[in-house]
C-alpha cells in the first residue's frame, strides 16, 4: 500500500483492506443523526491544490490569503515535501464549520471530506508508470453513518458526492507525488528553490501567475502571448500548467522549451549585480576609513 494518499480525519481507524470501485459500503450520513458535525470537530484534512483553488474562490479571497489564513504547513515526506491542511481551532473543529448548521463551505468541501467515510488510495506497482485507484473505509466509533441500514458502492458514493471534478485535477499531483516519493533516497533531498516552487505552484496560484507573468519568466521560456492570456483569466489552466512545471522543476521532465542561454544570461546579469554591489561595499568601506582617519585629525575635518 503507498502512503501517498491524502490524509483523512480519524487515520488510526482506517481499515487496511483496498476496495476497489464496485464494493459496497454500509452507511449513509445526514443531518438528523446525533453525531451530525461530530466528524468535522476532529478535523483533519489534507488539502490538495485544486481544493485550495475551488476554496479560496468560494470565500472569495485569493489562494495567498486563504494559505495564510486558512491552513497549517507540515511536510509530506522526510525530504520536507511541504503540504498544508486546514486549519482547526484549539479543539479541533475545522474553522469552515458553520455553527451548528454544518459546513460553511458545503459545495466546494475539500476530497478528503467528500470522500469520507471512504479514503482514495493512490497506488503504484513496482516498475507501473501508471497509479491505480483503490479506496479504504474509515470507520470511527462516534460516527453514526456505519449503523445506518443503506448501502452504496463506493462508485455510486463518488459520484454522489461529486468527488470525480476534484479527482480529475487530483489525479496529476497525487501522481507527482507518488514519482517523488518512489524515486526514494538515491535521487536526493531537491533543492531548497524546488521545495519553494513545489510549494507555490501547488497550493498558492496566484501567486504562481504573477510568477509566470514576470519579465524574468518569459525571457527564460518560449511561451507564446496566448498562454499568458489564457492564464491570466483561467484557473484550471494555470493549476494543469502548474503540475507540468514542477514535473520540470522536479523530475527535469522537458515540456517548457527555454529560451537558448537564458539560464547564463540570468546568471551573467547576476554576475553583473554581484561586482556591482562588491565595489559599491567597498567603496563605501573605503569612505568610511577615510571619515575615520579624518576624525582623528587636529581639525576634526581634515584641516590642519
Ligand atoms: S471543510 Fe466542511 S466538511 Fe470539511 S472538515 Fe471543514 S466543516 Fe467539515
Ligand atoms: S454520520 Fe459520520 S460523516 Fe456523517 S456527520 Fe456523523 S460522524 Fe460525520
Amino acid at each position: 500500500m503507498s502512503d501517498s494518499k491524502p490524509n483523512i480525519p480519524f487515520q488510526s481507524a482506517v481499515m487496511p483492506k483496498a476496495l476497489s470501485a464496485e464494493s459496497r459500503i454500509q452507511f449513509r450520513c445526514h443531518g438528523g443523526l446525533s453525531c451530525f458535525n461530530a466528524c468535522c470537530k476532529q478535523a483533519d484534512v489534507t488539502l490538495t491544490p485544486y481544493d485550495i483553488l475551488r476554496l479560496s474562490r468560494r470565500l472569495g479571497t485569493t489562494t495567498t490569503a486563504f494559505v495564510r489564513d486558512c491552513t497549517v504547513p507540515f511536510q509530506m515526506d522526510g525530504d520536507g515535501l511541504p503540504g498544508v491542511k486546514l486549519k482547526t481551532d484549539d479543539s479541533g473543529a475545522c474553522l469552515q464549520l458553520d455553527g451548528e448548521s454544518g459546513c460553511g463551505v458545503y459545495a466546494d468541501r475539500p476530497t478528503v471530506c467528500r470522500y469520507y467515510p471512504a479514503a482514495l488510495l493512490a497506488l503504484r506497482e513496482k516498475d507501473s508508470p501508471k497509479a491505480e485507484e483503490r479506496y479504504s473505509l474509515v470507520k470511527e466509533s462516534l460516527c453514526k453513518g456505519h449503523e445506518q441500514p443503506a448501502e452504496i458502492s463506493i462508485a455510486d458514493y463518488r459520484a454522489e458526492q461529486g468527488c470525480e471534478a476534484f479527482d480529475r485535477f487530483n489525479r496529476e499531483w497525487y501522481e507527482l507525488i507518488l514519482k517523488k516519493k518512489s524515486a526514494g533516497p538515491g535521487v536526493g533531498r531537491p533543492p531548497r528553490t524546488s521545495l519553494q516552487l513545489f510549494f507555490m505552484a501547488s497550493y498558492d496560484l496566484d501567486t504562481f501567475r504573477r510568477f509566470l507573468c514576470s519579465e524574468n519568466f518569459r525571457k527564460s521560456y518560449t511561451l507564446p502571448d496566448d498562454f499568458y492570456a489564457g492564464i491570466q483569466q483561467d484557473d484550471e489552466a494555470l493549476l494543469r500548467f502548474s503540475y507540468r512545471f514542477l514535473r520540470q522543476v522536479l523530475f527535469g521532465e522537458h515540456s517548457i522549451q527555454e529560451v537558448a542561454h537564458a539560464w547564463e544570461r540570468r546568471v551573467e546579469q547576476r554576475r553583473e549585480i554581484w561586482e556591482a554591489r562588491r565595489t559599491f561595499e567597498a567603496e563605501r568601506h573605503m569612505a568610511a576609513e577615510d571619515l575615520k582617519d579624518g576624525a582623528g585629525g587636529d581639525g576634526g575635518c581634515g584641516v590642519a
